[in-house]
């Protein structure tokens, strides 16, 4: 049993009586069960009693897809979610069952009945874009274009994808083998609206991407691509980015604006971390029980700058209620 800090507690408890003392007859997110979709807590009813503040603001977490795609949806509205982020498939095996026509009908019949948007999916971590062994490449090639085409299919919004580790080679070799294998995976795909993102990390071993200016190379050399960023605040703070007080949060955005633009950052992984500030470690942690800290967690929730990205939680799921605490943390940054 995880010990809740009383930084989370006490955000949860604000969280609550907000929804409570603004609308009585609306349910409480703890009580909330996917049968309860047609009930009064709608995404929007549940912001709109929460806060007038937070009413456009998108948020929702990884949810998991066990009892079929759908029910990542399913339980992320009974969340009081307007937005998601699931695997479209398993997350660490090469191969993955085809969808089925039926599965992508439900999928988006559930989308419609949920309202919720936008739809991410997180690409599989076998996944090595950046590889300097072109048979990981070229399979890592043809499983990133199933990705993209099971994002199309379902109507997703974004896909999500690390950039790689550049292992055996330098990470300016990576970066140019990351963007070379990213525009061969797309090759006659009409992509339209739906958009790749390349998130953050936290540099572990010879990952790359965990400074901005890496991700500002792949997007530069893939400018037929109109690819987007997603932004990993546990990443970010393990990566160098420090996110603690103020003036370090406004230099990463900076750096952030003057590398990839910061209206091109779709997604915000709203995670706390478990590992050390700049100890290039990914350990993600629950709000506000981790290094950088509910303050410092809330300063980047209520950025303006920020404000037009969906904020999505990875927090751990290791005991039930995780999700709601870590959800409610995150609204009582943005009702506060
Ligand atoms: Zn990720
Ligand atoms: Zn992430």
């Amino acid at each position: 049993m995880i010990k809740k800090s009383r930084a989370k507690k006490r955000a949860t408890e604000t969280a609550e009586s907000n929804t409570i003392a603004h609308d009585p007859n609306t349910q409480t997110i703890h009580t909330a069960t996917p049968n309860a979709l047609t009930a009064k807590l709608s995404p929007e009813t549940e912001f709109a009693t929460t806060s007038s503040k937070a009413l456009f603001r998108r948020i929702g977490f990884h949810a998991p897809i066990a009892g079929g795609l759908h029910t990542a949806l399913l339980k992320s509205a009974a969340l009081g979610c307007n937005a998601v982020q699931i695997f479209s498939r398993n997350p660490r095996g090469w191969t993955a069952r085809p969808l089925d026509g039926e599965e992508v009908l439900r999928f988006q019949s559930v989308r419609v009945e949920t309202n919720i948007s936008p739809v991410v999916i997180h690409a599989n971590y076998l996944i090595n874009l950046a590889s300097a062994d072109s048979t990981i490449r070229e399979k890592s090639r043809a499983a990133f274009r199933e990705e993209i085409e099971r994002g199309l299919a379902l109507g997703a919004d974004y896909l999500v994808v690390h950039p790689g580790s550049a292992k055996g080679a330098c990470a300016s070799d990576g970066v140019r083998a990351c963007a070379e294998t990213l525009k061969a995976a797309c090759e006659g795909l009409d992509l339209h609206n739906f958009r790749i993102l390349i998130e953050n990390t936290a540099g572990q071993g010879a990952c790359i991407g965990h400074c901005f200016e890496h991700l500002r190379d792949i997007i530069g050399d893939c400018p037929e691509l109109n690819l987007g960023v997603c932004f990993d605040t546990a990443h970010a703070f393990t990566a160098g980015y420090d996110l603690r007080d103020e003036e370090g949060f406004h230099a990463t955005l900076e750096s952030l604006e003057s590398n990839v633009g910061l209206l091109n950052v779709c997604v915000v992984h709203f995670n706390d971390s478990k590992a050390e500030y700049n100890s290039r470690v990914d350990r993600h942690q629950n709000i506000g029980d981790g290094h950088i800290g509910s303050e410092a967690l809330a300063r980047v929730a209520r950025s303006a700058e920020l404000a037009h990205a969906a904020f999505l939680l990875e927090t751990p799921q290791e005991v039930p209620g995780d999700d709601v605490s870590n959800l409610n943390a995150l609204r009582s940054f943005l009702c506060a």
